[in-house]
């Protein structure tokens, strides 16, 4: 079987370095050999991150590292306001309500950023709070939000802490959470890190390590405060995902090889061209050209074309792998995610994939207003 063309928005394809790193035979976690390693990743996914703030490694999925941030950053009944532009968005909000908080969801709308102007309003409007919930990179609208003006906002409003879900965008486009005052960001390994899942990456600035040391709240295998201590020595506190850990030490070495900057600027113009791709398809972005995510571009499908039957087809006709829409987008959008380890021709031969399937697929189907009926 031919090696699919994986453009699913996570797990990204692993680089050959990558893939070989990650079978390397294991060592004690205890290690003086694996403490050196995985200090060594930590710090260099750091910059990553924009701070100088520890990052810590859970062994979970990114969803794992959101409920850590809630559980270490919100005081039972305390109270969040959620900005949600997407699905993850409403996951983060879930999260801190199951939890028990008390949230406030600014449900912006799927396929919209939010705006700093209106957040700030509605920060005011919302009396003392203790944590903003933002996500950075929308995976299900493929919207990236303005970060830094959002983190302005926050910050000229309140002192609640900002938690960022920046799970599909670190690696992808810049962070900067010491400069844009942003508190908690957490990351996850199998997105534009390009390896495979197994870490939530959290980085915890001061104010939120202060918050967790002294938040009475139940938890154990979670706790901030126990991480922060065991990564000071190089270790985690309970048994790490080694192999990893080994896979980020690769992954990080092709990323500082090509510079952060150019693999932003890798980044964007593989969303250009998905997205002039798309459109000339006759797909729409799901997103303003403003506000496009750097690494996923979702499209609605002309009206009669199942998302279901377009993912089908392309991986069985041509070995594409795409995603396709979450919630009511399900059967409507396709996502074609180009984050970590993408090739312009691959994106580019997933592209034609896509034309091909989504002409032949609207042939039978009577296509009036393509653009409009979907969303
Ligand atoms: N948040 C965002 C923005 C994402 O893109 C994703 C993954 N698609 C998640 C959260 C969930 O991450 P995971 O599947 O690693 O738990």
């Amino acid at each position: 079987v031919a090696t699919p063309n994986l453009r699913l928005t996570g797990p990204t394809p692993l680089p050959p370095q990558v893939r070989e790193a990650q079978t390397r035979q294991m060592v004690s976690h205890r290690s003086a050999e694996f403490r050196a390693l995985l200090s060594s990743v930590l710090a260099r996914l750091a910059p990553l991150f924009g701070t100088a703030d520890p990052v810590v490694a859970f062994t979970a999925s990114g969803t794992g590292g959101m409920e850590a941030s809630v559980l270490n950053c919100v005081r039972p009944g305390g109270r969040v306001l959620a900005v949600s532009i997407g699905h993850f968005g409403e996951r983060f909000a879930q999260i801190a309500r199951i939890w028990g908080a008390a949230v406030e969801t600014w449900d912006v709308g799927w396929g919209s950023a939010a705006d700093p102007d209106e957040l700030a309003r509605r920060i005011r409007a919302a009396g003392r709070l203790d944590a903003v919930l933002v996500t950075h990179n929308e995976g299900s609208t493929g919207v990236l939000n303005p970060l830094g003006p959002i983190a302005a906002a926050v910050r000229s409003e309140t002192d609640a802490l900002l938690i960022v879900d920046a799970v599909s965008s670190v690696g992808a486009t810049e962070v900067r959470m010491d400069d844009w005052g942003i508190d908690v960001v957490v990351t996850a390994s199998q997105k534009a890190l390009m390896s495979p899942p197994g870490l939530a990456l959290v980085a915890v600035g001061d104010r939120a390590g202060a918050v967790a040391r002294s938040n009475p709240a139940p938890r154990f295998y979670f706790d901030f405060a126990r991480m922060i201590a065991a990564a000071r020595d190089g270790m985690t506190a309970y048994t790490p995902a080694v192999s990893v850990v080994y896979a980020l030490d690769a992954a990080l070495r092709i990323i500082e090889a090509e510079g952060a900057a150019a693999v932003f600027d890798r980044h964007r113009r593989h969303a250009a061209a998905c997205r002039a791709r798309g459109q000339k398809a006759g797909l729409r972005p799901c997103a303003p050209a403003l506000h496009a995510s750097p690494s996923v571009t979702a499209f609605a499908l002309p009206a009669g074309i199942r998302a279901a039957d377009v993912r089908q087809r392309l991986q069985a006709e041509h070995g594409v792998v795409v995603s396709q829409g979450r919630g009511s987008w399900k059967d409507s959008v396709i996502r074609v995610g180009h984050m970590g380890w993408t090739a312009a021709d691959e994106l580019d031969a997933a592209m034609d994939a896509l034309g091909e399937v989504v002409g032949e697929l609207g042939a039978g189907v009577d296509v009036a207003s393509p653009l409009e009926a979907n969303l």
